[in-house]
């Protein structure tokens, strides 16, 4: 096929790169103009943000994209206003060359001059001042379709064909074509893309023509859209399969799951649940899905993100959408749903109404994030999605003890903080913290809330006032000063409580400060307006009361002649503060056996944290774990195993024998009589359970009959990989990776060459991170560098699960140790193999670090690089923070295991006597 290029009559400009992004290539042959003594170029605006002067109405591009081309070309229409005469007008466009530009004023047409920068941003200058009113800008452009990035248009093959695909959030879609690339320039799009006739191109909105181009192309063109940031524009082109979904909500649209050639019948379980989550949002929010149509697409790998939003168009990473049957399982089934319902819910927020700029972009993701329970709670109730909801105000409090922590809304000047604004910070404290308000003024109060919000902003952009205010109308009250202490300040509040019984009868005593683990740099004060529901039982009798903790003590009267058999002064653990309770009334709570599920990841991931902060003995830990060994609830199951978790780092010497017996003791009855191997009828929860408590008593606990059951089960698998449940394949490959050798090793590395199938290859490459054999990581990063796996495969190999999970190799300090020397001797290689976002994974090697030694390396490796790393300053500064902490943490609880761990003493039997 032959690929010819629009003919660019004028200048070719090459639009600003920044410093680490790739450029595109020159054209061969460029036609530049012989150019007039180039005037002095106009001042730059300040900051990331373009000037107002010129504000969008509609926009319409045209590209000719061939998946199989390095390059694509383009042109485009922005109709708009000057809000004044101007002889420059100022647009977003990166990694583009821009040629001819004009501006059509009523029928006059004026050439432009484009003005290349550095910083993303591009002027057209024009050889007298525009008139203030209505202007059409014109275009011609060309750029790159990346093959290592996952942002802006990129192409990716998949059973040997190439894909196109587009990823425009944060601020990329200034890489596909000039436009203002900023949230609140929401407008109507229309797009047409000429791509060659045997390929299906999807886009935003349903195809209006499709007309032969010529030379084996065509022309797809697509409805316009209504008003969209141009973040959510996307489109994907290739020889897509298609799986139709039934048309779903009030206005019955269609919806379809749009996978790669040949796969569409992998998408069973996507096309079957897609329709009924749709509806389920539908149903909360009372406003019809707005667009009109729905098409889920299948991308083979991303790093930066798992899926997108795109208005109707949604993407996910291949793995959440597609299982070949035989490999499919509960938790992926239950991920795709939860991501759908974030992503759908993205629909109303944040794509309805936007937010107004980055840093309100909480609006968007802490919406979604809390909306994915809500929905997700109504539609499954018997996954247990409550108690998911504490394991995100778990994640995020954990977050926020560090010193180095954002605030939910923070201000963003810098690309980087533009990055930075996706962290755990914006989706799970924004998330708990609604939560929290949701219990405070009544869950149906909130909803009307919402609603009127979404009514009233429908098609436009609103910020945090206007959100807040939209509540404290349904709620009769003003939420904002509440609400905004946890919007606009760092740290999680720890409440302190007590309950003081006496013949007047039982005060519950509440004190609040800010939450930080001993070691920490930060200033402990902090005064909150923390709503603190209390759930209490006396003689069998339950109650409960909410209060509002707004002074730094309270005291509230629960019983006026009795004493509570327990207190929770954290009803559901919807709040969003680090519990405390005296020691005395600990107890008590642990042993009432009157917790939910939910309740009981909140006190066992507070516990988690005191203990770890240095404010409870590991021993408590480590007994109110045990309790907790037996759950068949997997959410407290996990979470009791997090809290019984020491790291491998404190337990040298006898230690580590002691530490395994006790999980052998204490984890092993219930996993062993799991096993790895499933049995006939079993439920969701025993599979969920099975790989996390199974591998860990394998793992930590070196359980010889679960580690000779992995090691045969993952020979099994490399001969007959359906002889092995899907769900264990993981934890089974991992735990004999652990333990086994470079025979195993080499059979792991020749059958990932062998294999494409996604799945497969993740489980390989998990199991080939969990090796502890020096030389054998060593090859790892051999393998990382050597071009034969793909940016997401890169990092899973040398750094693990995700920034937060403590996975192999970063969970031991020969893993970390090897990887952060392989990541310096290899960094050049690596930065032409990640796309420029992922690079910031590499910094997790730090953050799991815990010791001076691995300090001074971890500076020297990320200390000169973290500042060229998107993103890079912030995320260094908190992984030496954590680093710090653990140290410290270190130093105060090796006596203690030394303690809870006594050496055995000499048996008398060995003598005889
Ligand atoms: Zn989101």
């Amino acid at each position: 096929m032959t690929v010819r290029l629009p003919v660019l009559v004028s200048l070719l400009v090459l639009v600003g790169c920044a410093a680490d992004r790739p450029a595109a290539p020159r054209p061969s042959t460029p036609q530049l103009t012989a150019a007039p003594p180039p005037a002095p170029a106009p001042a730059a605006p300040e900051g990331i943000r373009l000037p107002r002067t010129f504000r969008p109405a509609a926009q319409r591009v045209w590209l000719t994209v061939i998946p199989s081309a390095p390059g694509f070309s383009g042109r485009t229409e922005i109709d708009g206003t000057l809000d004044s005469a101007t002889d420059v007008v100022w647009l977003n466009a990166d990694a583009l060359e821009v040629g001819a530009a004009a501006a059509r004023v009523g029928t006059e047409e004026v050439r432009a001059e484009p003005v290349v920068r550095q910083d993303e941003r591009m002027a057209l200058r024009f050889p007298r001042a525009l008139p203030a009113g209505p202007v059409t800008l014109r275009l011609e452009f060309r750029g790159t379709q990346f093959t290592q990035e996952d942002s802006g248009i990129f192409r990716q093959q998949s059973g040997g064909d190439w894909y196109a695909f587009t990823q425009f959030e944060q601020t990329d879609a200034r890489r596909a074509f000039p436009c203002v690339d900023e949230p609140a320039a929401k407008i109507p799009w229309e797009l047409s893309l000429r791509v060659p006739v045997d390929l299906t191109a999807v886009s935003n909105t349903p195809v209006a023509t499709e007309t032969p181009a010529g030379e084996g192309m065509k022309e797809v063109r697509f409805r316009q859209s209504r008003p969209l940031p141009s973040y959510l524009v996307a489109f994907g082109v290739g020889p897509f399969e298609v799986k139709e979904a039934r048309a779903a909500g009030r206005k019955r649209v269609p919806v379809r799951i749009v996978a790669p050639r040949g796969r569409a019948h992998e998408a069973a379980w996507a096309a079957r649940v897609t329709p009924e989550i749709l509806e389920g949002l539908e149903d909360y929010f009372g406003i019809a899905y707005p667009y009109e149509k729905l098409d889920v697409l299948a991308i083979p790998f991303t790093v930066q993100f798992g899926a997108m939003e795109n208005v109707g168009l949604v993407t996910f990473r291949e793995t959440l959408v597609l299982t070949r049957p035989e490999q499919d399982r509960v938790e992926r089934r239950r991920a795709y749903a939860k991501v759908a319902a974030h992503e759908f819910a993205h629909q109303w927020f944040g794509d309805l109404v936007t937010a107004a700029w980055w840093d309100d972009i909480w609006l968007n993701e802490a919406f979604a994030t809390w909306m994915e329970t809500k929905v997700i709670e109504r539609w499954a109730p018997a996954w247990g999605i409550a108690a998911e909801r504490v394991e995100q105000r778990n994640e995020a409090a954990e977050a926020d003890a560090l010193v180095s922590a954002r605030v939910i809304r923070q201000p963003v000047h810098t690309y980087d903080d533009v990055k930075n604004a996706f962290d755990s910070i914006t989706y799970q404290k924004g998330a708990s913290v609604l939560r929290m308000f949701e219990q405070w003024v009544g869950a149906e109060t909130f909803r009307r809330g919402i609603q009127r919000y979404l009514q009233v902003h429908a098609d436009g952009n609103a910020t945090a006032r206007d959100f807040l205010a939209a509540i404290s109308e349904a709620s009769g009250r003003d939420v904002a000063p509440a609400f905004d202490a946890f919007l606009d300040h760092p740290g999680v509040p720890r409440v302190q409580a007590s309950v003081r019984c006496g013949a007047g009868g039982a005060t519950l005593e509440l004190a609040q400060d800010r939450w930080l683990p001993a070691g920490s740099t930060g200033d402990g004060a902090g005064l909150w307006q923390i709503p603190v529901c209390t759930r209490w039982s006396t003689r069998g009798k339950e109650q409960s009361r909410c209060v509002m903790l707004d002074a730094p003590r309270v005291e509230v009267k629960l019983e006026e002649r009795s004493c509570p058999d327990w207190v929770l002064p954290n009803a559901g653990y919807a709040g969003y503060y680090r519990l405390q309770l005296d020691p005395a009334w600990r107890a008590r709570l642990a042993r009432s056996g009157k917790l939910s599920d939910a309740e009981r990841v909140g006190l066992l991931g507070d516990t988690d944290a005191l203990v770890r902060g240095g404010v409870i003995p590991r021993s408590e830990g480590l007994q109110l774990a045990a309790r907790h060994a037996g759950s068949r609830e997997h959410h407290v199951l996990e979470a009791a195993i997090r809290l019984a978790t020491v790291r491998e780092d404190f337990l040298s010497g006898r230690l580590g024998p002691a530490y395994a017996a006790w999980v052998r003791k204490v984890f092993g009855p219930h996993a062993r009589a799991l096993g790895f191997r499933p049995k006939p009828a079993e439920d969701d929860e025993v599979q969920l359970v099975r790989p996390s408590l199974a591998g860990f008593v394998a793992r930590r606990g070196e359980d010889p009959v679960l580690i000779a059951e992995a090691r045969s089960l993952t020979e099994a698998w490399l001969s007959q990989p359906r002889s092995v449940a899907p769900e264990v394949r993981s934890a089974v490959l991992t735990t004999a990776s652990q333990l086994g050798g470079r025979d195993l090793h080499q059979a792991f590395t020749q059958r990932l060459d062998r294999t494409a199938d996604v799945d497969s290859r993740d489980w390989l490459l998990e199991g080939l991170a969990s090796t502890r054999v020096p030389e054998l990581l060593d090859d790892n990063v051999a393998l990382a560098t050597s071009g034969r796996l793909n940016p997401r495969e890169i990092s899973k190999l040398l750094v693990g699960g995700r920034w937060k999970e403590v996975a192999p190799p970063a969970d031991s300090a020969i893993g970390r140790s090897r990887m952060l020397t392989g990541v310096d001797r290899t960094w050049d290689t690596l930065v032409t193999l990640m796309p420029r976002g992922g690079l910031s994974r590499f910094l997790a090697l730090a953050g799991l670090s815990c010791s001076a030694d691995e300090r001074a390396e971890s500076e020297r490796v990320f200390g000169p690089r973290a500042k060229s790393i998107l993103g890079g300053p912030r995320r260094f500064a908190l992984a030496l923070e954590k680093l710090d902490l653990c140290v410290t943490q270190r130093t105060r609880e090796v006596p203690e295991l030394e303690k809870f761990f006594p050496p055995p003493r000499p048996s008398r039997s060995a003598t005889g006597g």
